[in-house]
């Protein structure tokens, strides 16, 4: 594997930051998880869109442009022969002193990473997946805005933990009034009454592009679409529930803490959807 560092190409042995980088000290960087489709980069310029807002909030300024980063991206998929598999980027705030001022870092770095992904197992998809809400509130918005998708997941760390030891994969994270935020690396939907409802961002959910995406497709088949603080209580209520996200890409819900959702099966608008989802990352993206 070719790893790219600052406009190098490394092997994958070669492939070293600093442990001065701040990105290692304090977690103070960000990244973008995207996903390679039938040779195609999918939503790439949504995620550097991202990526760029993640900066503008950190006041972190990335060393290259919209466009390199694009090439970047294609190149780094390219010497890998990755036609299909997940592509990490990250801009760290780079090497600085020990102290966490980050205008000591000179200089941010950028990694790009382009390999495979490790995805839920089938059965989640086939008969739905099992999740609970966990203990440990989603960041407030007025401390660490969760729409900047940072270096420090120790947030949604901590959420996992509690998820892995009530024996499931994701878990929902409650906000610090107590309204459903979002996974801790996926976002939630739920169907009622023929109403597609996600929380808003104000909740503390990321700006998924999975969301965006859903969202559209939904718009587009006709399914209305809201965004609304949701309640456990909405939750457990919901005639279907799914998650979405690059790496789990639509994935169907089927019990949370214990109350099984709608028919205890993957409900049809969450089929269909999942349906138009995988036809669209066949034939849109940026060609590698
Ligand atoms: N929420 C969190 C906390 C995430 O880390 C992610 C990405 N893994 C998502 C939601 C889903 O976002 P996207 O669809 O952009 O991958």
């Amino acid at each position: 594997m070719k790893v790219f560092i600052d406009g190098k190409y490394y092997d994958e042995r070669q492939a070293k930051i600093s442990v001065f980088d701040h990105g290692l000290l304090y977690g103070d960087g960000i990244f973008e998880g995207i996903r390679a489709y039938n040779g195609r980069v999918f939503k790439l310029k949504e995620h550097l869109d991202r990526l760029f807002w993640s900066a503008k909030a950190l006041l972190l300024k990335i060393p290259m442009s919209h466009a390199a980063l694009t090439a970047a991206v294609v190149e780094t998929c390219r010497r890998n022969d990755v036609r299909d598999g997940y592509i990490r980027l990250l801009v760290t705030r780079g090497v600085g002193t020990l102290g966490l001022n980050p205008n000591r870092c000179k200089k941010p770095s950028i990694i790009i990473i382009a390999g495979t992904i490790q995805l839920y197992p089938r059965s989640f998809y086939e008969k739905g997946m099992e999740i609970v809400t966990v203990p440990t509130a989603r960041n407030l918005h007025s401390a660490l805005n969760p729409a900047i998708k940072s270096l420090n997941y120790l947030n949604n760390i901590l959420a996992k933990i509690e998820a892995n030891i009530a024996g499931v994969e994701e878990a929902i994270m409650l906000n610090a009034e107590g309204y459903v935020a979002e996974c801790t690396g996926d976002n939630l939907f739920i169907l009622k009454a023929g109403q597609l409802l996600t929380p808003p961002l104000s909740a503390g959910a990321l700006y998924g592009i999975t969301r965006g995406t859903v969202i559209e497709l939904a718009r587009e088949a006709g399914i209305p679409v809201s965004e609304a603080n949701l309640t456990r209580y909405d939750v457990f209520n919901a005639d279907e529930c799914f998650l979405t996200g690059t790496g789990a890409e639509i994935v169907p819900v089927v019990k949370v803490d214990g109350r099984v959702i709608g028919s205890g099966r993957p409900g049809t608008v969450t089929r269909r959807l999942e349906e138009n989802y995988h036809a669209l990352t066949q034939v849109s993206g940026e060609p590698i």
